[in-house]
């Protein structure tokens, strides 16, 4: 999608730090991370957020968790665990309008869901 920021950072038009890629999925290092590990996973194709999940696009959720339990192996956070959260909308406070999935780890988390 022409003005999409995480487009852009698939595209290699906006730089990111790579940890993850394949043919679905793109996975880089959150620029403002809120914990020793902060990954943001993502599908190649432009899906706006979890509202926009349907029966023909799904299946590119089951490959992000995928990437997402071999990245949380590959970063060592596996083990001592880790969240994986998508916000949506205004109010769950989504701020890029592409699908993405936050992994936050290596610290003990605040027992939240808001
Ligand atoms: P959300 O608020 O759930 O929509 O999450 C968007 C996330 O994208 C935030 O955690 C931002 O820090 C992150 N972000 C914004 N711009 C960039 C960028 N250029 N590279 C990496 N992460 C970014
Ligand atoms: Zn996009």
């Amino acid at each position: 999608m022409a003005d999409c920021l995480f487009c852009k950072i698939i595209s290699g038009e906006i730089p990111s730090t790579k940890v993850y890629e394949d043919e679905f999925v793109y996975a880089f290092k959150d620029i403002n991370p809120l914990a020793p590990v902060h990954i943001l996973v993502i599908p190649k194709e432009h899906i706006s957020g979890a509202s926009e999940i349907t029966a023909e696009n799904s299946g590119v959720v089951s490959k992000i968790f995928e990437a997402a339990a071999k990245i949380a192996k590959e970063q060592g956070i596996a083990g001592e665990g880790f969240r994986i959260v998508t916000n949506c909308g205004e109010n769950g406070c989504q701020s890029v309008h592409h699908l993405h999935f936050h992994i936050l780890g290596g610290r003990k988390l605040e027992v939240t869901m808001g």
